[in-house]
């Protein structure tokens, strides 16, 4: 065998799986097609990803979270959804408490960017990891002996165990007849930074207007990141806008509650698709990140489920190595997609019957909605279990 565990994807999921190997006596290989050079120095992509405090735990765990400059780790501290132009909120309060700490805020902000330059200089420092970048994976088998990769080069690679983390429209998912719900929401995300003269307050906004959501992820106090859904068909028009222009929409949607907004950076757009494999393993494979579950950006759950897809599955491997047992046996992967869809599956459903409902315009639905958030704030319990689906 070449290695013991070949991870085809060196995105965030992949080179944290592989960082999770540090000290132990497995050989790892990652295949990534994208250049070292990319992966070492990512450029910004316009995401501001949301963590938990348990993703922040994995990410201190692997050394990843020590690796991005403490003033680029944002504080969110609550976070308020609006439903159309009511100026009705459902408010989710920094707790003072939080996975056993006194704590300042719901969960913390950092740029995409970020944390992939944080994750490739973890697994790059690592002398069981090799690294194979600016190669693609062509095709990949397993069977009950060995996993057999081929790259673009015609080389065959082979391992105990193949990960797969190649995104959530992964090539070597298919290729391994590992099934998938997917669901285009025929919906595009821009994602954009503003600077504006009143401030944040820290605080998260999700606004379901209609035809158009808006969420406001808070950096600085006078700093936000925008990220507006919008019909594909639509999407062109913002599209064709200017940053400035964009910024200005923006501030039109919000009727002024940021002050007057301004572009402070790039325009980046995305297509909404979710993705939700059936099973997260085959023969001496498994599926890791957003190509286990791609998740709606919505409810900020994406990579903090790709962190905690790394964790499950390291745990039982090396616990596996230490025994002297096969990493790649079915009983060891059964456990792994067992724990992992418990979590996931209904997380992935929810937020899409969450999504459906607030982007259904008809009149009964829309009341339905300020009801729903009336009753979320008057419930306790149940909006203590929203709160924590979303702070993890
Ligand atoms: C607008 C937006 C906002 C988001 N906000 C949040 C948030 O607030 N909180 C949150 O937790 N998540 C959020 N996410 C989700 C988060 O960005 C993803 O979950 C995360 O990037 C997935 O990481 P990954 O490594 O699994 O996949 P990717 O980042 O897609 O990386 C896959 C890697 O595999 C490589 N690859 C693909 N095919 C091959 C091949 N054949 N051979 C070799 N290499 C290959 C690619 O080059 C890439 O480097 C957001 C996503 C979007 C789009």
């Amino acid at each position: 065998m070449d290695s013991d565990i070949i991870i085809v994807g060196g995105g965030p999921a992949g080179l944290a799986f592989a960082r999770q190997f540090k000290g132990s006596s497995l050989k790892i290989t990652v295949i990534e097609k994208a250049s070292e050079e990319t992966l070492s120095n990512p450029a910004y992509d316009g995401r501001e990803i949301a963590l938990t405090h348990l993703s922040a735990e994995i990410m201190q765990k692997l050394g990843m979270w020590q690796r991005i400059p403490e003033n680029e780790i944002y504080r969110l501290r609550d976070a308020k959804v609006y439903n159309g132009t009511s100026d009705y909120t459902l408010h989710f309060k920094e707790p003072t408490r939080a996975r056993g700490g006194e704590t300042d805020r719901l969960g913390h902000l950092i740029s995409n960017h970020n944390i992939r330059r944080a994750a490739y200089e973890e697994a790059a420092a690592l002398d069981n990891v090799v690294l194979r970048c600016g190669i693609g994976v062509k095709n990949v088998k397993t069977d009950n002996e060995a996993a057999r990769v081929e790259l673009e080069n015609g080389e065959i690679l082979t391992a105990k165990l193949l990960v797969c983390a190649d995104s959530r429209f992964s090539q070597t998912r298919r290729q391994l007849g590992i099934a998938a719900d997917m669901h285009d929401f025929g919906r595009t995300v821009l994602v954009f930074r503003t600077k504006h003269t009143i401030s944040n307050q820290h605080t998260a906004s999700e606004c379901f207007f209609y035809g158009r959501t808006l969420a406001l992820l808070p950096l600085e106090e006078h700093l936000t990141n925008c990220v507006i859904t919008i019909a594909n068909t639509k999407a062109h028009e913002l599209l064709s806008l200017t940053p400035d222009e964009l910024a200005k929409e923006a501030e039109q949607m919000l009727g002024g509650k940021l002050g007057s907004m301004e572009a402070a950076g790039t325009v980046h757009s995305y297509p909404l698709v979710g993705v939700h494999a059936k099973k997260f393993y085959g023969t001496r494979c498994a599926l890791i990140g957003d190509a286990a579950v791609g998740m709606h950006p919505v409810t900020a759950h994406g990579y903090n489920l790709g962190l905690e897809s790394t964790d499950i599955l390291a745990k039982l491997i090396l616990k596996a190595e230490q025994r002297g047992k096969d990493i790649g046996a079915t009983s060891l992967l059964e456990e792994y997609n067992f724990k992992h869809q418990l979590h996931t599956r209904p997380l992935y459903h929810g937020t899409n019957a969450m999504v459906r409902f607030f982007t259904t315009d008809s009149a009964p639905v829309k009341l339905l909605r300020g009801a729903a958030l009336r009753l979320s704030n008057n419930l306790p319990p149940l909006k203590n279990l929203i709160s924590r689906q979303l702070t993890g």
